[in-house]
């Protein structure tokens, strides 16, 4: 193949203007060029066997592309793809591209073939199929150099495509499996709601049946965890309904500073055993929203909770209701163990943890915050936090005052 003086000047103007074109559009370009029927065939990079991506030119007669990928091809192409050396039929009589045979079955829609390894930087990504036509000379030594420096040509867009393409790939993963975990905790839910309730149903009876005996401890320990799975699974649902949108709000007009200081008092003698001093600061009219108080009560249980979880013996909680903005604001501020910044804008997905669920010190299971965000949400307010390392956290919980 030669290319003329135009061509090459086209070729070297499209290689230097490929930085700014889109790396499909630049691979595109490039495999027109030589006028060839040609395609870039991507591998993952992360070393899956099959092709993410075909880039053909528009020379490639239908009947050739289809023949190209289909398996017996598909198949050479990946093994050449994994051997990273040259395959070509029919061989040609230059020692330099005498590599791996391309095998051509009889009534194959080309004359000849040649894959070329396309590699970056050390990364092989995939492969430069060029094809002869019946009735068209065999690739000769200097048709086939010419390629193989198109290949390395080629190497930066695709380098870039493959990039692309990767990440659509993962991300795709990535919303299958979150989908496949939504689903799982579903159905698992589902599940187990009806053992659970025969375990529990026959345990109460037992405990009736039992009353006074040696063994009613025996099956108090028994409903005790039982109702503990069910109030797992009651969470987790709950988490799904409010991400789902399908949870109702039964709304009334709620005094904030009785249903905070409630919540507060009963949460002193745990903050007491725990050496941790809860303070309480209300302001002194009254601060009322439309909400659902049970739902709220959720919320602050929550915020709460972890605060009590992540702060130390000796610490401070300090939990704060004000009213500005169109917002009722409840704070809940603690000098405990705080939230890595890398942290702070997942610890709202549901399971997520900073610390590990294998290693850690605490219990919970990753639902509190996701469950609060959702509920916050469903009243038209939201959650905001503020978190140093070592230092301590602040969550505020923010719900619409009514209006006038
Ligand atoms: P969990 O059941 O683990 O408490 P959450 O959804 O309530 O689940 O919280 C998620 C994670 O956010 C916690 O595991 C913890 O790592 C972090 N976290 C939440 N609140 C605090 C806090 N007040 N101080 C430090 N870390 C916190």
């Amino acid at each position: 193949m030669h290319l003329s003086e135009q061509d090459q000047a086209l070729w070297l103007d499209t290689l230097l203007s490929n930085s700014t074109l889109p790396p499909s559009e630049g691979i595109r370009r490039l495999l027109a060029l030589p006028g060839k029927p040609a395609a870039l065939v991507v591998f993952a990079s992360a070393g899956e066997e099959t092709p993410l991506e075909w880039h053909v030119s528009a020379d490639m007669p239908a009947g050739v592309q289809a023949w190209l990928r289909a398996p017996a091809q598909v198949e050479t192409l990946r093994r050449t793809f994994r051997d990273g050396v040259l395959s070509v039929h029919p061989q040609p009589p230059c020692a330099d591209h005498r590599g791996a045979v391309f095998p051509l079955e009889q009534g194959a829609p080309v004359q000849g073939v040649a894959a070329f390894p396309v590699e970056y930087q050390g990364y092989r990504l995939g492969l430069l199929v060029v094809c002869t036509l019946h009735g068209e000379a065999a690739p000769s030594c200097d048709f086939l150099t010419r390629w193989q420096l198109l290949a390395a040509q080629i190497a930066l867009p695709a380098f870039v495509q493959s990039l692309t393409a990767e990440k659509e790939h993962l991300q795709t993963r990535l919303s299958e499996v979150a989908r496949l975990k939504d689903e799982f905790i579903a159905i698992t839910s589902h599940e187990l709601r009806t053992p659970l309730g025969l375990v529990l149903g026959h345990a109460t009876f037992l405990r009736e049946m039992l009353r006074g005996d040696a063994y009613q401890e025996h099956i108090e320990v028994i409903i005790q965890s039982a109702l503990r799975i069910k109030e797992i699974i009651e969470t987790t649902t709950q988490a799904d309904n409010y991400q789902s949108g399908t949870a109702r709000l039964r709304s009334r007009l709620v005094n904030l500073n009785t249903l905070v200081e409630t919540l507060c008092e009963a949460r002193q003698e745990s903050a007491r055993q725990a050496q941790i001093a809860l303070q309480v600061d209300l302001p002194p009219g009254p601060v009322s929203v439309e909400a659902d108080a049970e739902k709220v009560r959720i919320i602050l249980n929550n915020l709460l909770e972890n605060a009590l979880t992540f702060t130390n013996a000796g610490g401070h909680i300090g939990v704060r209701l004000s009213a500005g903005e169109g917002y009722a604001q409840i704070a809940v501020q603690d000098d405990g163990i705080g939230i890595p910044e890398k942290d702070l804008a997942h610890i709202f997905e549901r399971f997520y943890q900073v610390e590990s669920h294998m290693t850690r010190h605490h219990g919970g299971m990753g639902l509190g915050l996701s469950v609060a965000r959702g509920l916050a949400e469903l009243h038209g307010g939201r959650i905001e936090v503020e978190s140093r390392e070592g230092q301590g956290s602040t969550f505020r919980l923010y719900l619409p005052l009514p209006e006038g």
